[in-house]
């Protein structure tokens, strides 16, 4: 069982193109379809012509079958298949089992598909014009010669229409299991694809240590919450975070240690998010909080939250000191030019933070501002 399980996957699994796949159900599919046949052939008493026929038609499906595993050349083994299919073996038993009378021209229907589906452009159109006007040819040739097809196969009326009729029903399932087959693999596909994109798209704004967004990022959400404000003179706050005395963590616990200290302080911002609210790492452990439609003293309090959240947390086991953390609060103003002039000024309040005794947050309405400022 695990072992059919192997096969399986090596010949249809997800990790192959679906015209590979489409190549090998085909195959394997015409080879075990022919096995029918020659039994339905044998068990009906056909004939030796249709037997043959039919053990010609599993050898190809396998030749074709192997081919591909040998040679690798998928396009290829994709001609020289249908050249086989449609030029070779479907026109022969198109003269053998009746000509125009038999079921066989719905066969050419089907080659014909098949030809759309499993070739690129460029090859198809040439196969189709080619298939095209064989199929003409050879309606043609048994037009003006009827005792080529009467003299091998005689078929009486009622033998004409089951033979059609049977025919109809194989070339419409086996033309609309591969269709269906094909939209299943490309809503598959498509849906994958629109995941990898999603999971592109978180790796290119997140920074991957803390999990928060990057600069990149962050400047351009910046850069919306001020259109916004333009807009609608809906407030816009930052709050600059800066870790205190990091340096020395790394120092005295190492930097794995000091990693640690990263991700769990931007998961304590990452937990304080409210919506709309954005974390994002602005250097190495510098983080900037974005708060759209908040106030300076909403920012602030929401700081002081944080400051004190850090202060009572463990980051690593190792650490046996608090981590402390310091901040700037700004609120964007019509008179900042650019995002950059906007955040310098939390940075200059986390300055005066750090300049003032750290662990502490600084914004206009701090007495620690007005001291520095004097
Ligand atoms: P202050 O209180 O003035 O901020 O002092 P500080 O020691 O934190 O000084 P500073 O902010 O200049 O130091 C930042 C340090 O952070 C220096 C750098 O080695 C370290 N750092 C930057 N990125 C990373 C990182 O991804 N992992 C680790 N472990 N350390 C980092
Ligand atoms: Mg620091
Ligand atoms: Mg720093």
């Amino acid at each position: 069982m695990e072992r059919l399980k192997k096969y399986v996957t090596l010949l249809f699994g997800e990790q192959l193109p679906i015209q590979e796949r489409f190549y090998n159900f085909a195959s394997l599919g015409g080879a075990f379809a022919s096995v029918l046949a020659t039994l339905a052939c044998v068990i009906s008493k056909v004939g030796t012509i249709g037997i043959l026929t039919c053990i010609a038609c599993i050898a190809f499906f396998l030749v074709a079958f192997f081919a591909y595993r040998i040679t690798k050349k998928l396009q290829a083994c994709i001609v020289g298949c249908l050249l086989g299919l449609n030029i070779l073996i479907f026109p022969a038993l198109y003269f053998t089992v009746g000509g125009i009378k038999s079921g066989m021209p719905i066969y050419f229907v089907m080659g014909l598909v098949f030809t759309v589906l499993m070739l690129d452009i460029k090859p198809m159109i040439v196969m189709l014009i080619v298939e095209s006007i064989w199929y003409i040819l050879v309606f043609r040739y048994s037009y003006l010669h009827p005792e080529v097809s009467d003299a091998i196969f005689v078929m009486s009326d009622e033998a004409m229409y089951l033979d059609q009729a049977m025919d109809f029903f194989v070339v419409a399932l086996s033309t609309s299991v591969l269709v269906k087959a094909l939209a299943l693999c490309f809503e598959y596909q498509q849906k994958r694809t629109n995941e990898l994109l999603k999971q592109l798209e978180e790796l290119s704004v997140k920074d991957p240590l803390s999990g928060a967004y990057n600069r990149r990022f962050l400047l351009r959400y910046i850069e919306s919450g001020i259109a916004k404000y333009k807009d609608t003179r809906a407030p816009l706050s930052i709050i600059m975070f800066d870790i205190d005395k990091f340096k020395r963590v790394n120092d005295d616990y190492g930097h794995l240690v000091g990693d640690d200290v990263i991700k769990g302080f931007s998961g304590v911002l990452l937990k304080s998010c409210r919506n709309y609210d954005v974390v994002a790492r602005y250097g190495g452990e510098e983080f900037i909080l974005v708060m759209p439609g908040a106030s300076e003293e909403t920012a602030y309090a929401r700081a002081e939250q944080i400051r004190k959240r850090v202060e009572k947390a463990s980051f690593s086991e190792e650490i046996d000191r608090p981590i402390t953390v310091s901040g700037g609060v700004a609120s964007y103003d019509i008179r900042y030019q650019t995002v950059e002039e906007f955040i310098s000024i939390a940075d200059e309040y986390l300055y005066t933070a750090k300049e003032t005794g750290r662990n502490k947050i600084v914004w206009k309405g701090s007495q620690d501002r007005k001291e520095s400022a004097l």
